[in-house]
């Protein structure tokens, strides 16, 4: 029977039920090999050629990732997210205008508006869950490429992916979303209309805090795609082989843990809605959202592992909090199984939309109540 026939979870469980054919293992070997050997008539007919563009380990990692992108063009995985995400915008030319959200993953804004910006980006940023901002945004024949992200990076605004497809598309330009944190499992952008997506896999994807990687999936191989191809083989941006298994092991209980992770997201947002010392709970799972029906239109499964509380005593008792909690990790990043949390503020620096007496949750698959007790006994005791 075709793998075909079996669900994604269940392809992905099986790293897509490859078998080693040389000891029939059920687990790959990892491919380290940089130069491979070239055929007597001096063709290459096993496809490999030298490592800086292709692998075969990092090959089997992306075969997983575009069957649960549903990407036709398939997906290339880079050394970071930023690489990832840079190249998309390396692939445009100077003086091609794009559009990107005010609340985004803060170190690719920034880059947008400093190198980016030097080499002829014209660079506007909007808010994009507002679609009349995003539509005035776009100059038809000159923005080439609109950035989406959702949920966003630190406030978990929810942008529309169908309308901001529409738009995009209807000024002839191309959508491509960051879904770091949506992951395969809730969202699928391709079949909502993007023609990129884009993935920190240092995150959910890998999901074990031990990677630094990045991808992108593809909706149609054009020249804008083959351009993304080129510029990661000429530029080296290519993941390692031994990450590339890592990434494969860690794709194999992604379902498991998101799912675990979300139940969790929802469970500690109902909890702390009601606590007296948080003032606010940012959530898309939450009804009062503003983006919540959206959310609800295009996540499957669950609103995402990642939200935000604000403390009621202000940045102090947020920072405060964050000090004296013992079972969450005091650390950037997101999406490993161990839960995180950080005083975003602080990192983001000057500039930032992001409220000073918030903080970001990153939920792991620990026990939920644990998680509560943890961070409730931190909220309460900087009241003494
Ligand atoms: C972490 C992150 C990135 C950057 O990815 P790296 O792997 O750290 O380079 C981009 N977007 C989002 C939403 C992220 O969380």
């Amino acid at each position: 029977m075709s793998q075909d026939a079996f669900s994604n979870r269940s392809r992905a469980v099986q790293a897509m039920g490859r078998i080693e054919p040389e000891t029939g293992g059920v687990t790959p070997p990892i491919h380290v090999s940089t130069t491979y050997i070239r055929d007597p008539d001096n063709g290459y007919a096993s496809g490999f050629v030298y490592g800086r563009p292709d692998n075969a380990t990092t090959r089997e990692a992306e075969e997983i990732l575009a069957m649960l992108e549903e990407a036709p063009a398939g997906a290339l995985l880079f050394s970071s997210g930023m690489a990832a995400a840079t190249t998309v915008f390396r692939a445009l030319d100077p003086g091609d205008h794009i559009v990107a959200p005010k609340v985004m993953y803060w170190a690719l804004r920034n880059w947008l508006a400093t190198e980016a910006a030097r080499w002829g980006i014209v660079v506007d940023f909007v808010d994009a869950t507002d679609l009349a901002a995003l539509r005035g945004a776009m100059r038809p024949g000159a923005t080439k490429l609109v950035w989406i992200e959702t949920p966003a990076n630190p406030l978990w605004d929810v942008a529309d992916i169908r309308a901001a497809a529409k738009i995009a598309h209807e000024a002839g330009a191309r959508l491509a979303v960051d879904s770091t944190c949506a992951s395969p499992v809730l969202t699928r952008p391709i079949a909502l209309g993007a023609d990129i997506v884009m993935h920190s896999a240092t995150k959910v994807l890998n999901g074990h805090s031990d990677v630094i990687a990045g991808a992108l999936a593809g909706a149609r191989d054009d020249d804008f795609w083959r351009r993304i191809v080129a510029i990661r083989k000429s530029e080296g941006a290519i993941i390692g082989p031994f990450e590339a298994y890592l990434l494969t092991r860690g794709l194999r209980t992604l379902h498991l843990r998101v799912e675990r992770q979300c139940a969790s997201a929802m469970t500690l947002t109902r909890l702390f809605s009601e606590h007296p010392l948080v003032s606010g709970v940012l959530y898309p799972g939450l009804p009062d959202h503003p983006g919540h029906a959206i959310a609800a239109g295009q996540m499957e499964g669950g609103f995402g592992y990642m939200l935000s509380i604000r403390a009621a005593g202000g940045a102090q008792a947020a920072i405060g909090a964050a000090a004296r909690v013992r079972l969450w990790k005091r650390a950037t990043s997101l999406g490993g199984v161990e839960s995180l949390i950080e005083h975003r503020a602080s990192i983001e620096g000057p500039g930032t939309p992001c409220p000073d007496d918030l903080l970001r949750l990153s939920v792991g698959i620990e026990d939920a109540r644990d998680l509560y007790d943890d961070l409730d006994a931190a909220l309460r005791t900087t009241r003494d």
